[in-house]
């Protein structure tokens, strides 16, 4: 499987334990608490880890740089990231408790440094947080034009916010236009790949932060999702 994952990245032997680790800590716990569907550790090794490393692939210089992984989940891309990237100061976000601790137990199991767990919601974290991310990224948390309002205002200016989205990227792409630039946010790539063993096609949307997000967005849950921007 290692291959799969130096075909991409260089990786040394610990952090290609430190992945290995996670994907058996990730199939244990992913029937019991719904955190993936995939278990077979081939597809594992693609459809996660793999595309995780896609939505960085582009970057340079990531060494200190603050990364906000937006509903990370049971971990993708923000675990991956973290064990690739080591020298990325990462935070991970999501709103559901048992996620979290399965997040704080892989930390604990990899003995990551330099990550943290915040469970809660974008909604509401960003009153802390607006516009202290160096890179902020998500993947399927919710449609771009939804997406946009909770990831933006988290982006410092200068800094980019990278959606990990699927073939279907054009649609989702025109109907955020408008969301985008209302949060101060410019286009400014697509990167678009294949998986290996024709496992999907998958899209990078590089948003740069060009403006400063208003205070007033993102706005609370029900109204994002009654009446997107
Ligand atoms: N990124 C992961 C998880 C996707 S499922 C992956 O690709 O596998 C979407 C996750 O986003 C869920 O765990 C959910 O709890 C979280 N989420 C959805 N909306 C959120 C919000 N507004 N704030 C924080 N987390 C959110």
């Amino acid at each position: 499987m290692n291959n799969i994952i130096l075909n991409i990245q260089p990786l040394s032997a610990l952090q290609l334990e430190q992945l290995h680790q996670y994907y058996e800590l990730l199939i244990t716990k992913a029937k019991i608490m719904n955190l993936t569907t995939i278990t077979e550790e081939q597809e594992v090794y693609i459809k996660h880890f793999y595309d995780s490393l896609l939505v960085l692939k582009e970057e340079s210089s990531l060494d200190g740089k603050t990364l906000l992984d937006l509903g990370s989940g049971a971990g993708l891309p923000g675990i991956v990231l973290k064990i690739a990237y080591p020298a990325l100061k990462v935070t991970l976000l999501d709103a559901t408790q048992k996620k979290c601790q399965f997040l704080q137990e892989v930390i604990d199991t990899l003995a990551l440094k330099d990550i943290t767990v915040i469970c809660d919601r974008a909604e509401h974290f960003i009153k802390e947080k607006h516009e202290t991310f160096d890179l902020v990224v998500a993947r399927a948390v919710a449609s771009l034009n939804i997406l946009s309002e909770l990831a933006l205002g988290f982006v410092k200016k200068g800094g980019k916010f990278l959606a990990m989205k699927g073939a279907s990227y054009q649609e989702e792409l025109n109907s955020a236009t408008s969301a985008i630039t209302i949060l101060g946010g410019k286009l400014t790539n697509k990167y678009q790949y294949e998986l290996p063993l024709l496992m999907g096609t998958r899209c990078i949307l590089e948003i740069t932060k060009e403006k400063n997000t208003p205070h007033n967005y993102p706005r609370p849950y029900a109204k994002i999702k009654q009446k997107p921007l």
